[in-house]
């Protein structure tokens, strides 16, 4: 029987509803840049499946590092135990993260490293007896699909059951060249008309809202006035973290850093679940107490695993390689150049690049089209190349390692949608 058969007896899909979406693809293999399906045909994975496997799939420094991780020691409790790839791996990121990143806590997802840094947040200032009740956020965020998670996301379409058990959350517009005034003056309305504990965003890029982009100067004035009134700064790096945006990490672009980061995704190359909430010394020491109470009571029992913990570190190992940055340099360059070439395009309402992730909004109406999301998405698997397209933005944020072949393949089926739709 095809995988997709036995894939229908049992299994529940994420994302899905499954009374019309088309079957999956049974994926048989993975190697590189490329991904094989259950027919022996090769797509290049165009969004690194889901910005994970940044270094390529089963890259054999990081599965080395990890067998012989799992040889040695798989698995124990991370309370009352430690272990050396979870203090490796501290250290390699205290050593990457801006400098007031100190302390390492350890996830096993992107969503609950956001819910831990949100309740870090809260409890801090619970510790200090302030009952600080409000988030703030931007519209159009995404954090994540856990409860917490979930209400700093502003992307709604989803949220509709559970509207009624979210968080309060208090949003602002995400800062342009031409509205930051009043996207300053909305958030200190909010700072002076609620209790607010964290102001978590994403910084630069926007991932799910269709890689929107905001500026490094409007951030940075947001993250001064929030400091100004001591609320808690969260940038989420889930999606823009080890190297998309032309730095190790977005806010590197900043003049003041957050309190708080999220990773998780390339973290681990998409080797393994795993994810870090990282903070500065000052809100770990907001935890210390005679009192048990006050420490973070928070765990999963995954935590810190070693072998998650071997991966990472061969990741950021390789991250800092002069061949991954010289990778890194000319994805960057070629999104640029493609980018200027289909500009003034008819069927290109706007193209925007920031290192290695290029999205390309069309000018094409949703209603005319349908469901325009599904036919760009057969439109290039027709041709070889695996994307995402969110809504009518189709984005490129390849694997580093992919070659200037393969990269150009994509570059190819996406003009040939071009002129599929200049009619
Ligand atoms: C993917 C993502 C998350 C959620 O991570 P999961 O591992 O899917 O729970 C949160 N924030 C951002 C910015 C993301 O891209």
């Amino acid at each position: 029987m095809s995988l997709t058969k036995r894939d229908d007896a049992h299994i529940w899909h994420p994302l899905t509803q499954h009374q019309t979406a088309s079957p999956p693809l049974g994926i048989v293999k993975t190697l590189g840049a490329r991904l094989i399906d259950q027919h022996g045909k090769s797509y290049i994975d165009g969004i690194a499946s889901w910005y994970t496997a940044m270094f390529g799939h089963c890259n054999p420094y990081i599965i080395q590092a990890m067998t012989k991780q799992m040889q040695t020691l798989d698995f124990v409790m991370f309370s009352g135990f430690t272990h050396a790839p979870a203090i490796e791996l501290s250290e390699k990121l205290v050593a990457i993260l801006p400098d007031n990143q100190q302390k390492i806590f350890f996830n096993d997802n992107g969503s609950t490293a956001v819910e831990a840094a949100i309740k870090m947040a809260i409890q801090y200032y619970d510790n200090k007896s302030q009952k600080r009740d409000t988030l703030i956020a931007f519209e159009d965020g995404f954090h994540g699909d856990t409860f917490g998670a979930m209400s700093a996301s502003g992307l709604s379409s989803y949220n509709g059951p559970f509207e009624d058990f979210l968080l309060k959350v208090k949003r602002i517009p995400t800062p342009q060249k031409d509205n930051l005034q009043q996207v300053l003056s909305a958030l200190k309305t909010i700072l002076q008309t609620n209790k607010c504990a964290g102001f978590i965003f994403e910084p630069l890029v926007q991932g799910a809202a269709g890689m929107k982009f905001h500026t490094p100067e409007g951030l940075d004035a947001l993250i001064a006035i929030c400091k100004a009134h001591d609320v808690v700064c969260i940038a989420d790096e889930i999606m823009t973290g080890f190297g998309k945006t032309g730095t190790n990490f977005a806010v590197d672009q900043l003049q003041h850093k957050p309190d708080i980061m999220c990773l998780s995704k390339a973290l681990t190359a998409g080797m393994f679940p795993l994810s870090i909430t990282s903070c500065t010394q000052e809100i770990f020491d907001g935890f210390l107490s005679d009192q048990v109470h006050k420490g973070f009571f928070h765990a999963h029992t995954y935590s810190a695993h070693p072998v998650g913990c071997a991966a990472a570190i061969a990741s950021i190992e390789l991250l800092g390689s002069p061949d991954i940055l010289k990778q890194q340099d000319y994805i960057a360059k070629a999104h640029q150049v493609f980018a200027a070439k289909i500009q003034q395009h008819p069927s290109v309402k706007q193209v925007r690049c920031k290192g290695v992730i290029l999205a390309i909004e069309l000018a094409v109406e949703m209603e005319r089209y349908g469901d325009l999301r599904n036919e760009l998405y057969e439109f290039f698997m027709d041709r070889g190349v695996a994307l995402r397209p969110l809504g009518n933005t189709v984005y490129v944020l390849p694997p580093y390692v992919i070659s200037n072949q393969e990269l150009d393949t994509i570059y190819k089926a996406i003009q040939q949608v071009l002129a599929h739709y200049n009619k």
